[in-house]
């Protein structure tokens, strides 16, 4: 399921990175804020006979999952992008990550005319429940009357995400919370918990989804209301695609925080899937994407970067500058250490290894 047919193909009859990437250029972007942990994104762009693509796994995956993102670089690399069944500029929420409540009007600037917002919560080390409360509701007042939407991360125990589910339903209306407990089983569990207990929250799945081996195990458990889809960690477009038609569930398209040129891929998607009523009727016609990253990034291959005007982005294929290639290009070390990687993610691949798709 993670291989789509035609990248199938052009694996099959490709046998080196070199005989389908004309170039391959690692980069290390500043970030204009601490997210995910990391102040500065490496990502690798390779182009292609369809143009540049991005391999952009997060540096402490293993060969395995490295590999399906490294799917979604061959397709985009290799083929066009499928036709847009909607027509328009994509939708994209603000995304605040774990800061401190004062800094939240800062960042919520970056994302002008936006009508949803994604806030990160229950950052272990980072921030309490109650400096979570602070920052929402510090988002509310700075973007007034926008969807809200928490992630977690899968940060909560059981017991935990039920204090912390009860809490944040006080705070106004939520969209969805992302991953609040890290298994799928506890968020079935945890939504069945939630319609008993009569707390207006839905959940919404992204690393039970994009991290597992069987992703349609969360509609199968009935584990979430709303699925969170990136299209590097699910072996691109095509493949990101099938999983949600296979998922019948609403499906938000989010980034991996890729440069442009990966966003990009991310807003195809976004314009390729069908709206089915289901998701028309929890999150409308056109739900926001998770694809305002560039935002937070304080540098960017492309010029101008992919970001946010009047709250979404544009369909098309973003290509990199060269003098901001040379700009941002990693070390020797560094680009080796990603070439590397690019290989043996190949390998992998080209010995059968995204069949299983398991960790
Ligand atoms: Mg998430």
């Amino acid at each position: 399921m993670l291989m789509s047919p035609e990248v199938r193909t052009v694996l099959e009859h490709t046998p080196q990175p070199r005989d389908l990437f004309e170039r391959i250029v690692s980069v290390a972007l500043p970030m204009a804020t601490r997210f995910r942990g990391i102040t500065v994104r490496e990502t690798c762009l390779v182009l292609g006979p369809a143009g540049w693509a991005e391999f952009a796994p997060f540096v402490e995956y293993g060969t395995v999952e490295a590999s399906r993102w490294l799917l979604a670089a061959i397709e985009s690399a290799a083929l066009p992008f499928p036709a847009p069944r909607r027509p328009g500029d994509v939708p994209v929420n603000a995304t605040i990550p774990a800061i401190p409540a004062q800094q939240v009007p800062q960042i919520a600037a970056r994302f002008p005319g936006v009508s949803a917002v994604k806030i990160k919560i229950a950052e272990r080390g980072i921030a309490s429940l109650d400096e979570d409360l602070e920052r929402i509701a510090a988002v509310r007042q700075a973007l007034p009357g926008v969807d809200v939407r928490c992630d977690a991360n899968g940060a909560y125990s059981d017991d935990d995400a039920k204090t912390a589910l009860t809490a944040l339903a006080r705070t106004g209306p939520l969209q969805y919370v992302e991953q609040p407990v890290a298994q799928v089983e506890g968020l079935a569990r945890l939504r069945e918990w939630a319609s008993i207990a009569r707390v207006p929250v839905p959940i919404a799945a992204d690393e039970s989804i994009r991290k597992v081996s069987d992703p349609l195990r969360v509609s199968s458990l009935g584990a979430a209301d709303v699925i969170v889809v990136k299209t590097q960690p699910l072996g691109g477009i095509r493949a990101a695609a099938s999983v949600i038609e296979a998922a019948g569930l609403p499906a938000v398209v989010s980034s991996g925080l890729e440069s442009s040129v990966g966003l990009a891929a991310g807003v195809a998607l976004a314009a390729h899937l069908p709206v089915p009523e289901a998701a028309a009727a929890s999150l409308g016609e056109r739900p926001a994407a998770g694809l305002g990253t560039a935002a937070l990034l304080s540098g960017d291959v492309a010029g101008p970067a992919l970001l946010p005007r009047a709250g979404a982005l544009p369909w098309g294929r973003v290509a990199p500058r060269e003098e901001l290639l040379e700009t941002y290009a990693a070390g020797p070390e560094r680009a080796r250490f990603w070439t590397e990687r690019l290989e043996a993610c190949w390998t992998h691949l080209k010995n059968g290894g995204a069949e299983s798709g398991a960790e």
